[in-house]
């Protein structure tokens, strides 16, 4: 694994767990608004040895619920499974956070997956622009499908603000989602973004919240 860094301890990042994140280096998007722009080169060195990792990993046995593979795009790397497998093997729950750019990767791993975070970056039509990127639309909605079928638990989330895409097309997103099954839908504001006016705004967080059995709002 190329490792672009390490987060001993976190409460948000793995619901209801106490985790450690492990940023996987290397990520083939380019959104305008990714935080962890130093992560985005594969061939970058890694800034610490995957079996520094597992030793810190090894001391924090009882200590941690598990262990989160961000990014970055960790299914990028194809040691990940294996990685995953040896976390599994110290009795730590796997968590992942991904794009949904490799569906069959991601399917590979739906076994050692406890919990996903799977990133919807836009309506279909928009994610090649938000992503700087070609042809990702159809893979985000095979990796969504497969998620969905596989009953891992999991969150869809969506950062977003008006300079990225227009609201009615967020509204005909969050629409098509609850279609297709999803529960839990979390709505993140884009840093440096605006936002609709205060009064205006709680109103449409109300009728997206009616879409969902699950919904946050997370305001950047
Ligand atoms: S997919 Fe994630 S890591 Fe990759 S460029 Fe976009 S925000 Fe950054």
């Amino acid at each position: 694994m190329r490792v672009g860094g390490l987060q001993r301890w976190t409460s948000i990042d793995f619901p209801g767990r106490l985790a450690a994140v492990v940023f996987c280096q290397g990520c083939p998007w380019r959104c305008s608004y990714c935080h962890n722009p130093e992560l985005l080169d594969a061939s970058a060195q890694p800034q610490i040895a995957w079996e520094e990792v597992l030793d810190f990993l090894r001391g924090r046995c009882g200590l941690l619920d598990g262990v989160v593979f961000s990014g970055g795009e960790p299914l990028l790397q194809t040691a990940l499974p294996a990685a995953m497998q040896e976390v599994r093997a110290l009795g730590f729950e796997v968590g992942l956070h991904t794009s949904g750019m490799y569906p069959d990767r991601l399917a590979q791993v739906l076994p050692l997956v406890d919990w996903i975070g799977l990133d919807i970056k836009a309506p279909w039509q928009r994610l090649d622009t938000v992503t700087a990127s070609r042809g990702g639309a159809a893979r985000v909605l095979e990796s969504l499908l497969r998620v969905l079928l596989s009953g891992v638990a999991h969150e869809c989330r969506t950062t977003w603000s008006p300079e990225l895409f227009p609201l009615h097309e967020l509204h005909d997103l969050a629409e098509e989602l609850a279609g297709l099954g999803v529960r839990r839908w979390a709505l993140q504001q884009c840093r440096g973004g605006s936002l609709p006016d205060p009064a205006r705004w709680r109103a449409e967080l109300a009728l997206f919240a009616a879409r969902f059995e699950d919904f946050e709002f997370r305001a950047a």
